[in-house]
């Protein structure tokens, strides 16, 4: 299917790995520009150079010029961490057509021994960085009658976890907002907002976890992995290109009536009906 979202430009944050690269790299092979963001620039300049060679793929079978891939390192929980992406821009006006608000996730641990900073932190990094992104970007999407808002998130707001305080409470404050948001009158100009939750995907962020039970328990990391892959009803971990292809089919006009949804990808985790 033709996604029709070649020449858009895109924000993409927290792209250097993971499920933002996945999401970068399925926007790439739609021909959308890109500006990608991250903390460590090697490893960001090296994912920009595979978002380059997608994205030349796709020009050449279409026959257009390659979509352009601009790549700012930089912490985008900071406020000069999002200055230096607006002064980068998208397009003309600095207009971005599409969002991906993402970053690292909270730590986890008991919530007796987290402090009032480190709430402060998981707030900041996991609700108020989104909502000043989408801040800077909405009226404009709104004003040429085109946006898409998404927002990496987590099972852990429809299921929470014990061990994941901080990422619950954050996240679900980021929760509440996009639901309000998303059915404020933007939604009448071409803007949708939705968030995308993972439940568990193989990549560093996950590998980190089972190393960290690893080492608590003593079990092999190999074990762990088995048997957290065993409760899951595809009986595997998501892919990051398999969470990147919902959110370039989410970023397109066909998907212009799904709005201020949470979109739950955990291969059949979740026990509830709904
Ligand atoms: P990852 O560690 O593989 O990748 C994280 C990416 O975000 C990297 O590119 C990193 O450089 C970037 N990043 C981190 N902090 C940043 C910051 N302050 N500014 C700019 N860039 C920053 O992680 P992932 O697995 O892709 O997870 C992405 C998000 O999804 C995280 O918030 C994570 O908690 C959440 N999540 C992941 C899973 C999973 O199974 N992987 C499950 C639930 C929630």
């Amino acid at each position: 299917m033709d996604l029709g979202i070649a020449g858009r430009w895109a924000l993409v944050c927290g792209a250097s790995k993971g499920l933002g690269y996945g999401c970068a790299s399925a926007l790439a092979a739609e021909g959308v520009h890109l500006l990608i963001n991250a903390r460590g620039a090697v490893p960001l300049e090296q994912a920009a150079r595979q978002l380059r060679a997608a994205g030349a793929q796709w020009a050449s079978a279409a026959g257009q010029d390659d979509p352009k891939v601009v790549a700012i390192a930089c912490d985008i929980t900071t406020p000069e961490g999002r200055e230096a992406v607006w002064a980068a821009g998208g397009g003309p006006g600095r207009d971005f057509d599409i969002v991906l608000t993402n970053a690292g996730g909270p730590p986890m641990g008991d919530f007796r021994g987290f402090t009032a900073d480190d709430w402060q932190r998981a707030v900041n990094a996991n609700m108020l960085t989104p909502i000043e992104l989408i801040k800077a970007v909405l009226d404009g999407m709104a004003a040429r009658g085109y946006g898409r808002i998404l927002n990496i998130t987590s099972s852990a707001v429809k299921a929470p976890i014990d061990i994941l305080a901080l990422s619950n409470g954050a996240r679900s404050g980021l929760t509440g907002f996009i639901a309000g948001l998303a059915r404020s009158e933007i939604a009448a100009h071409g803007v949708t907002v939705n968030n995308l939750l993972p439940g568990k995907f193989d990549t560093d962020r996950l590998n980190a976890t089972f190393e960290g039970a690893a080492q608590k328990t003593g079990k092999p990391l190999q074990d762990i992995r088995r048997s957290q892959a065993a409760q899951i009803p595809a009986r595997r971990f998501g892919t990051p290109a398999e969470f990147g292809a919902l959110c370039a089919f989410l970023c397109s006009p066909q998907a212009g009536y799904i709005n201020g949804q949470n979109l739950l990808l955990d291969g059949g985790l979740y026990p509830g009906t709904f």
